[in-house]
């Protein structure tokens, strides 16, 4: 069973003509209704995160920042990043709505699947950042580890920017394995997540980035990622998974310059489940409309048929760039003390 956690009210983070703009959420939302998609998908309507709920992620500091910023009217954060009067509001439902997919997961749903914005994976615990205000999946995993004790979380982020936000509020957490995929941060926002950054004292080894250059696209990616995940997944056994999901590594994305196509993400999804038969997805990026409601559509079906037939979607050959086959070792030997490849 599925279900999906979305609603109108998103549409009041309003953002203009920024790339991250409601379109995005009617894009999706539209073209799963057109193809007859939402049937047999419950739709359940968000509860806005508690005030207690960021104050497990955000300092008082930001939290109050984003209060007052957007009481005044709002407007631009920092150079890319807006917020409007209703921004706070809404960033609390978005939060919330991750919160609400991570606990039907935990009760009833093998899959839940947060449909929110403003996104959440470059908020830092005091920063607003990349489009980014409230960090939804940092405050539904903190929400999850303190309401139901769950221990050992892990984090599959395919956005195509690293979520720095995310990785650093879990950098010195062993309990939290946050894995990203990436282009390589030299040629785009935030200018971090290389392989060296792996965690910090106790959560050392415990951030693994695969950071691939502009122009790779899906054979490089299922190359990596059938060689790290399943290994690493194995050995970590987390109770709890997260898929980080975010569209612009499509090749038809204005904001990368990647070459994923509509084949990686049912791939990804069915793969995913050969670990894990419960997650929670929650939205990132994507700006092309037409190639996140594609998709979307492609994920979601492979996910209500709980299919695990990744190979319908892999290409009959990788065809894979020689600097990936290299990042590849340099994973494999950065990592060698805490996971065998
Ligand atoms: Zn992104």
């Amino acid at each position: 069973m599925i279900s999906l956690v979305n609603s109108p009210e998103y549409a009041q983070h309003q953002t203009g003509s920024h790339p991250e703009n409601q379109d995005r959420l009617d894009a999706i939302m539209n073209y799963l209704q057109k193809e007859g998609e939402l049937e047999n998908i419950d739709l359940i309507q968000p509860i806005p995160a508690q005030e207690e709920d960021l104050l497990r992620v955000h300092s008082p500091e930001h939290l109050n920042h984003l209060k007052v910023f957007t009481e005044n009217g709002g407007g631009y954060l920092d150079f890319d990043t807006y917020a409007s009067p209703q921004s706070y509001e809404i960033g609390k439902l978005a939060a919330g709505g991750a919160i609400n997919a991570a606990e039907l997961v935990f009760n009833q749903y093998d899959f839940s699947y947060s449909l929110a914005r403003p996104p959440g994976h470059h908020a830092t615990h005091d920063k607003a950042m990349g489009f980014c205000l409230i960090n939804n999946l940092a405050v539904a995993l903190k929400y999850m580890q303190e309401k139901y004790g769950l221990g050992k979380f892990l984090i599959v982020d395919f956005d195509a920017h690293y979520g720095n936000g995310t990785a650093e509020i879990f950098y010195h957490d062993p309990q939290v394995l946050y894995i990203s995929i990436h282009q390589d941060p030299h040629t785009i926002f935030p200018g971090k997540g290389f392989v060296e950054e792996t965690g910090a004292g106790e959560g050392e080894g415990f951030n693994l980035n695969i950071p691939v250059p502009p122009g790779s696209g899906t054979s490089d990616y299922i190359y990596l990622l059938e060689r790290i995940l399943e290994p690493v997944c194995r050995k970590f056994k987390a109770d709890f998974y997260f898929l980080d999901v975010g569209f612009d590594g499509h090749m038809e994305d204005p904001l990368s310059r990647l070459q994923l196509d509509d084949d990686f993400y049912p791939w990804i999804a069915c793969y995913m489940q050969k670990l894990t038969s419960e997650m929670v997805l929650i939205l990132e990026g994507g700006y092309s409309l037409d190639a996140m409601a594609r998709s979307n559509l492609k994920m979601l079906k492979v996910l209500k048929d709980k299919s695990t037939h990744e190979e319908e979607w892999r290409p009959p050959e990788l065809l894979v760039r020689d600097e990936n086959k290299n990042t590849l070792k340099n994973i494999q030997e950065t990592f060698s003390p805490f996971f065998t490849f």
